[in-house]
């Protein structure tokens, strides 16, 4: 592969990640969230909270977790990600 190669091949694939983002925007604007769970979100360099995450889409919900939630969190064995599932009771 020459470096004309590599650069048109990167461009094509930062395009499809694009489109993929967008379809991605747009599933998880449809998405009812029904069900969570907590996680660390990262929302710059060095800082974590812990926020209710889609375990449909993924998105990072706006409501903050309960105490009860956060302590069971806390409490399991995990690499930033809750096991315990959740149902959103606000849809
Ligand atoms: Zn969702």
């Amino acid at each position: 592969m020459t470096e004309q190669d590599t650069k048109k091949r990167i461009e094509e694939i930062n395009a499809q990640i694009e489109v993929l983002n967008e379809e991605r925007k747009e599933l998880q604007k449809n998405c009812n969230h029904s069900k969570y769970r907590i996680g660390l979100f990262s929302w710059r360099i060095g800082c974590f909270d812990p926020r209710r995450i889609c375990n449909i889409c993924d998105e990072i919900l706006m409501e903050e977790p309960t105490k009860e939630e956060y302590d069971q969190f806390k409490a399991e064995d995990n690499l930033g990600q809750g096991k315990k599932e959740y149902k959103n009771e606000s849809n």
